[in-house]
């Protein structure tokens, strides 16, 4: 018996309206598909967009939020029953495999892929149904202060900086600039001292700051506290004092708001590099000729295609990139109000929703 009945879990009916508790039908896992017990799933500020901000999922309302996905494997289809019982992270981009963008290594932007809580039913529930193939393996049993919920921050707000400095070649020669140390900066930081890159963390929030400073941040600016003279100024110090050898900053969006970008890009110096990596609807006033005149690269990714998954999870089992301090799990029952405060930016660390399942 494959199908999973008594599942529930938060759907979004309308934009603008609270998340509403909602049954799901039973599961019943296509022959390359399973059905995951979620052991907790993260909150994004993608899905604020999609609650509140107006930009559409792909499939129609209502539907239920969330690709930040750990959990265990309960049932699977035909073709995919090697997968019963492994505990895994769901990418939050799953990619189709076979069209010319993911034989070309572009999985990110395959327009077959399937997003949890985009394409489908997503993670704020207590199971969901995905796709098998991309699927990342959690070894088990995991290090000491480490859970399967936890991980669950993997699908997105670990990997997505990690696919961005990946591209960026961050290597132990670069000073790395990292705009906005919260959720994702937070990771981001780390991610970065992992690659044996200099490290300047940006942010408006001193908490955040000294978080990044105790996790290997080697300046920590208050953004509020300086303006872009005064942060060029500090970072041309730092960058010299650093011996790195790297021609032009690489530098990071990660705060996900228009205030964050315009400082990210006013940092655009000669040859650097500038990644975007948060997200926000709003648009922001650029000179993009800056890129030109400083023979500066601009790039974005969509997520992180599924191989590159278990190299950015080793480094969470291996300790160099921390979660306990950045992330607070809430019980799933709360998701339409740890959604809301998320969408109010009241919300410190990475929320993980927790369904209330044993086992
Ligand atoms: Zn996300
Ligand atoms: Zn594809």
């Amino acid at each position: 018996m494959a199908s999973v009945r008594g599942a529930h879990g938060f759907q979004l009916a309308a934009v603008g309206a609270p998340l509403q508790p909602c049954q799901l039908p039973a599961l019943e896992p296509a022959p390359e598909e399973v059905i995951i017990q979620v052991a907790g799933c993260g909150v994004c500020h993608t899905d604020v967009g999609y609650a509140f901000d107006g930009v559409p999922t792909r499939h129609a309302l209502p539907l239920i939020l969330g690709h930040e996905i750990s959990g265990k494997i309960v049932a699977a289809g035909e073709n995919s029953r090697e997968w019963l019982g492994q505990s895994v992270i769901v990418p939050a981009v799953i990619p189709c495999g076979q069209c010319p963008a993911c034989r070309q290594g572009r999985e990110t932007i395959c327009r077959q892929q399937f997003m949890p809580g985009n394409d489908g039913d997503g993670g704020f529930a207590t199971h969901v149904r995905v796709p098998s193939r991309g699927l990342c393996p959690v070894p088990e049993p995991l290090p000491s202060g480490l859970t399967l919920e936890m991980l669950s921050v993997v699908a997105d707000a670990v990997t997505t900086p990690y696919e961005a400095m990946r591209r960026a070649e961050l290597g132990p020669d670069d000073v790395a600039v990292v705009v906005g140390a919260g959720g994702v900066g937070g990771f981001g930081v780390q991610i970065a001292v992992a690659l044996g890159a200099a490290v300047v963390a940006i942010d408006i929030d001193r908490e955040r700051l000294d978080l990044a400073a105790r996790h290997g941040a080697g300046l920590a600016l208050d953004s509020s506290a300086a303006d872009l003279k005064g942060l060029k100024t500090a970072i041309r110090t730092f960058s010299k004092n650093s011996g790195r050898k790297g021609i032009g900053l690489k530098i990071f969006e990660m705060s996900g708001t228009p205030a964050g970008q315009a400082t990210a890009f006013g940092l655009l110096d000669y040859g650097a590099y500038l990644a975007v990596v948060g997200f926000t609807p709003k648009s922001v006033d650029l000179r993009l000729s800056n890129l030109m005149a400083f023979d500066a690269t601009a790039r974005g990714n969509w997520g992180c295609p599924p191989k590159e998954y278990p190299a950015a999870l080793k480094l969470v089992l291996d300790g160099k990139i921390a979660l306990g301090p950045y992330i607070k799990t809430h019980p799933l029952e709360e998701a339409p109000a740890v959604l809301a405060a998320v969408a109010r930016h009241s919300v410190r660390r990475r929320a993980i929703l927790r369904p209330n399942t044993a086992s």
